[in-house]
């Protein structure tokens, strides 16, 4: 008899959308990361609406969810971007309005860059949309070579941000 043990990383994404339905859409979404293979989704922070930074257009909804995957965080972006190319995410320019955003922000207690992949996510520290659902998920997490999540909560106190 043997017992297959399988190893999996806990994983955090964040989620955003701005254009169209984007409640639903964001819902729809954490679904669609609920059923990715090798991977289970154990926590999502409640639904936030946040205004655009460095942007216009319409506020945002944006939710955390924590996964548990044996899946590479390459594998996992992969997945990621084949969902956004699901809602019909166009990239027309930067910080464009966008149906779905999907970031992956932390993968395990990963630090990695390339050109199609850099975690903990670089803007992550900045942005009260990411930090306060991930905060309601895990209060004490840390940021891997960046310390604990909370400790950047006051830098970013003058985003808007309102718990759905
Ligand atoms: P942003 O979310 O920064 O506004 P995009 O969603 O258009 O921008 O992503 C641009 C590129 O960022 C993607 O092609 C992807 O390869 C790269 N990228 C690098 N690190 C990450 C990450 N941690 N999560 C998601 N995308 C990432
Ligand atoms: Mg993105």
């Amino acid at each position: 008899m043997s017992i297959v043990t399988e190893v999996r990383t806990a994983c955090y994404i964040g989620i955003g959308a701005n254009l169209g339905d984007a409640r639903d859409q964001v819902e729809r979404a954490i679904a669609r990361i609920g059923e990715l293979p090798s991977s289970s989704l154990v926590a999502q922070s409640s639904l936030f609406r946040t205004a655009p930074i460095d942007a216009g257009g319409d506020d945002y909804i944006n939710a955390v969810v924590k996964l548990e995957t044996s899946l590479t965080a390459s594998a996992l972006l992969d997945h990621l971007q084949a969902i956004e190319q699901d809602f019909g995410r166009e990239r027309p320019y930067v910080n464009a309005p966008r149906t779905m955003d999907l970031d992956l922000l932390l993968y395990g207690q990963s630090i990695m860059k390339s050109d199609k992949l850099t975690v903990p996510h670089p803007r992550m520290t900045q942005r009260a949309f990411v930090l306060i659902p991930l905060l309601q998920i895990d209060p004490f997490i840390q940021i891997p070579g960046k310390g604990a999540a909370h400790s950047f909560v006051p830098a970013v106190a003058g985003q808007a941000i309102q718990k759905i």
